[in-house]
């Protein structure tokens, strides 16, 4: 997989280019294999087994059941379906009434649970340390009789630290709260057994591992309390209304098969990349440029701030510089680009705001090259020189 020179794109936790493929193997269901898989002529019949073997391929992935995976539109989507689902479908059945999350989860949980709390509910935050980790403690006080459900990410998309799911998984069985991670930013490079974790419920989204945008998985443990958000037909057994998007669902698989064949060759080589960036950044400006994806983090995602005592921090014309000179990164969170608002996240880590608004995401994919990295640091030289006060 190759990308035009001078175009470096190092924005993969936003989303990543189509793998081909997965681009060659979804082509027969946007025109030959049209039929819709709730016909029962043949032309349904050939989609709906395409359906079921997608979701054997994600269910297998993952060591869930076929049954107990759900495709969706979106990662977001699987967010919205699992919290609201969850907290809804138990309603009648629990007077436990508390939700919780952490202070750097997504927008898509965090907008969920404000969405779910104007249904009776109450949600609690934990907090982070300077380096994106959840204090665990905190985590443990929050457990009581009252707790339905928490929500803690895998990985971070601004930072990329990675959480304790394992850990909170443990603690919340044994107090038979229900357990989502959003595991947007992890599904497809990192092992997950959903069995050894023991979480409740999971999400994905395809566009982040290479495959096409508009499809979602989520993973719901067989038994759990569990409403419809979309209402309509009785697609996805009655928990998702709606025609399939089968050539988005065949390519999703795809990129799952691939994903799974080259994660460990994958993570050792963006491991090399983002080892390699560092080294150039601190060459480049020594203490000046902070790195905030330090122990315990991504391989695939680094972030990091340019010093407020020594750069003018307006990560906007940072950005708008190194788009002028071909390369993509990120100021924080896809969603929130094009916005001047500070990093719900950095500022999480108790930084200031000058801080989270001097900082910058580079995101790696295993079709960047160590040419590219060398580059984006020459460039990186240019700004800085550019930037300093
Ligand atoms: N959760 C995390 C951690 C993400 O990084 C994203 C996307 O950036 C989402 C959820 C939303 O996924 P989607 O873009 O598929 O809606």
């Amino acid at each position: 997989m190759s990308i035009a020179k001078e175009h470096i794109y190092l924005d993969n936790a936003a989303t990543t280019k189509i793998h081909p493929k997965v681009f060659e193997k979804m082509l027969p269901y946007l025109n030959e294999f049209f039929g819709n898989p709730s016909s029962i002529h043949s032309f349904g019949r050939k989609t709906r087994v395409a359906l079921e073997e997608s979701r054997e391929v994600v269910a297998d992935f993952v060591n869930a059941e076929p049954s107990e995976i759900y495709f969706c539109g979106t990662g977001t989507e699987s967010i919205n379906f699992i919290l609201h689902g969850i907290s809804f479908a138990s309603q009648a059945e629990t007077s436990k009434r508390t939700l919780f999350s952490s202070s750097i989860e997504h927008h898509a949980v965090l907008e969920s649970f404000k969405s779910i709390c104007e249904n009776g509910y109450t949600t609690q935050s934990v907090s982070v340390n300077d380096s994106y980790q959840i204090d665990f403690e905190e985590l443990k006080q929050f457990v009581d009789s009252d707790v339905l459900l928490g929500s803690i990410m895998n990985v971070n998309n601004e930072t990329g630290s990675i959480q304790p799911i394992n850990k909170i998984a443990e603690l919340l069985k044994e107090s038979e709260i229900f357990f989502h991670t959003d595991a947007v930013q992890s599904f497809g490079k990192i092992e997950i057994d959903v069995k050894k974790i023991g979480v409740t419920a999971l999400s994905a989204s395809s566009h982040k591992i290479y495959g096409p945008k508009g499809v979602g998985c989520a993973y719901v443990k067989s038994g759990t309390p569990l409403s419809p958000l979309i209402h309509g037909g009785s697609q996805e057994r009655n928990r998702r209304g709606g025609t399939e998007n089968i050539a988005g669902i065949v390519g999703f698989a795809e990129a799952v098969k691939i994903a799974k064949s080259e994660m460990k060759q994958n993570e050792e080589f963006v491991l090399k990349l983002k080892r390699n960036f560092i080294d150039g950044l601190n060459a480049i400006a020594g203490k000046n440029i902070l790195i905030n994806s330090k122990e315990n983090t991504s391989p695939y995602i680094l972030s990091v701030t340019f010093d407020p005592d020594f750069y003018k921090n307006d990560a906007e014309s940072m950005l708008m510089f190194l788009d002028i000179n071909g390369i993509a990164a990120s100021n924080g969170a896809a969603c929130n680009s094009g916005t001047i608002k500070a990093s719900h996240v950095i500022l999480a880590g108790g930084k200031s705001e000058s801080y989270a608004n001097g900082t910058l995401r580079f995101s790696f994919a295993p079709y960047n090259t160590e040419e590219e990295i060398t580059i984006t640091l020459d460039v990186l030289q240019k700004m800085v020189d550019k930037f300093r006060k």
